[in-house]
Formats: C-alpha cells, structure tokens, sequence
C-alpha cells in the first residue's frame, strides 16, 4: 500500500465531477432553450401543465441546488473511483470481455444492471414516500410541482445520498462491465431530465414512458413511483387509475375512492394508460 496517488484522485474526482455537470446542463439547458426559451408563446401546444410555471426564485434553487447535487455526486463517485483504479476496493468490475463469458455475458449483465437499478429506484422512491421521510426529505423535490428539466437534481442532499448508494450498491456485488456501468449511469442522468421536462415528449424507446408519467407523479404526489419502467408501478399497483383521487395528503400510493370527480362512474379502478 503506497500513499495517495495525488494525480489520479484528481483525474477521478475532476473527471466525475465536470461529467455529471456537463451533462445535466447540456441536456436540461438543450430542453429549457428548446422549449420553455423558443416556444415560450405556444407553450399549450407542448406544455404538461401549461397553466402552472415555476416563480422565478423556484428556478433558481432548481438549478442551484441541481448544480450543487451533481457536484457532491461527482465527487462521491470520483472517489469511488479512485479507489477501484488504485487497487484499494476490491469489485466484481471488470473491463475485459473475454474474461467474463464473452458478450452473452456482458450484454445480458448489462440488462440485469439497468431492470435491478431501476426496480431499486422504485423501492427507494417509494420509501421516501412514507410520512416521515416524505416531510423531511423528499418533500423538498416536491416542491416543483410543475417541473422543467433543471429540476431533475433538486433534490434534499441526503435524498441524494440515499440515491446514490442505492444505485451503486449491484455494482459492488454483481460483475459488471465498466462500459455498461457508464453506459447505465448516463441513461439514468439523460432519461431523468426527459421525464422532469415538463414538455409532451413520447420515447422511441418502448419500455421507457411518455414523460407525463412523471409529471403526474408531480402533480398528484403518492403515485407513479417509477423511474425508466413502469412495470413496477403496474405489479404494486402504484400507477395512477381511474376514479381514483390523489393529492400532498393522500399517502399510500394508491389514492382513494373518488366519488365525485370527472372520472366517476367511468371503468373504476383500471389504470391510466400512458
Ligand atoms: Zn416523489
Ligand atoms: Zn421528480
């Protein structure tokens, strides 16, 4: 065991850092400039939620503290790194192909990374739906009720923590290609950003949802706890349906019986398709 290798801790913390930033502010400003900066008269056309928008104070937290969470995660990851590439954590990552049953292997890992990620973020989010983490955590990124790209990140720096762990945590058990480590990470940061843009966009992609499904997480608090799948949501039964109703104060995941709502009366309990 030598010392700390200065120049590599560097190189990992400058380098997660300046990639964590650089893509939420490319994707998000793309998204922001697009839509909420270009087309700012038409916005009924593409907006979600076209009566509500942001105060100008709540922007700006969204991206201060989107910023600030991407910086802490950078060098949280940074560090992680750092002690991979110097031989001080031993992990199952590997980067050569052929030492780990060739591509059958590394292809269907990579699958199994993004469904158990994903289905980690469910349980994870759901959690921080119950009462007490809900007030005192998760409650801060509620606070945008009508989302727009930046506010992906704004998050309670502890939320994030929890996030963070959790979502790195298979990597340390299971064998993973450093690529398909990467590769999911970046899906997770890009797809997250596309499902907070507050704009009307349907995915090419099949599995992943219309990014109204998110939003209605927004909008109507304890349901929709997905984030790429919402096959999850479909199993536990926390995706939104008909003639039920949802709100701030409405915990569970499930809403209650709306008796008096535009949906009464109409196929009851059957989800909402997206
Ligand atoms: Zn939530
Ligand atoms: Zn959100």
């Amino acid at each position: 065991m030598g010392g700390i290798d200065w120049g590599l801790l560097i190189a990992c913390v400058g380098g997660a850092s300046f990639a964590g930033i650089a893509v939420y502010h490319a994707v998000a400003g793309y998204l922001y400039v697009r839509y909420y900066v270009r087309r700012r008269t038409t916005a009924e056309s593409w907006k979600l939620q076209p009566e509500r928008y942001l105060t100008p104070e709540l922007h700006r937290l969204a991206i201060w503290s989107g910023t600030r969470n991407m910086t802490l995660s950078g060098l949280l990851s940074g560090v992680l790194v750092y002690v991979i590439a110097s031989g001080s954590l031993d992990t199952p990552i590997y980067t050569d192909v052929a030492g780990w049953g060739g591509w059958a292997y590394t292809l269907g890992s990579t699958v199994v990374l993004f469904l158990l990620t994903d289905y980690i973020a469910y349980l994870v989010h759901r959690t921080l739906h119950t009462r007490f983490l809900f007030r005192h955590l998760h409650r801060f990124h509620h606070r945008f009720v009508a989302t727009t790209p930046y506010v992906t990140f704004a998050l309670h720096p502890v939320e994030l923590l929890i996030l963070q762990a959790a979502t790195l945590a298979p990597m340390l058990v299971i064998p993973f290609h450093a690529v398909s480590i990467v590769g999911v990470l970046l899906y997770i940061v890009v797809f997250n950003i596309e499902g907070h843009s507050g704009v009307k966009r349907v995915s090419a992609l099949p599995w992943q949802p219309p990014s109204q499904f998110h939003d209605d997480h927004h909008a109507h608090f304890h349901v929709n706890y997905g984030q790429h799948l919402m096959i999850w949501d479909r199993v536990h039964r926390t995706l939104r349906r008909h003639g039920r109703r949802y709100g701030p104060e409405v915990f569970g995941g499930r809403g209650e019986r709306d008796t008096g709502g535009a949906d009464a009366g109409r196929e009851l309990e059957s989800f909402i398709s997206y």
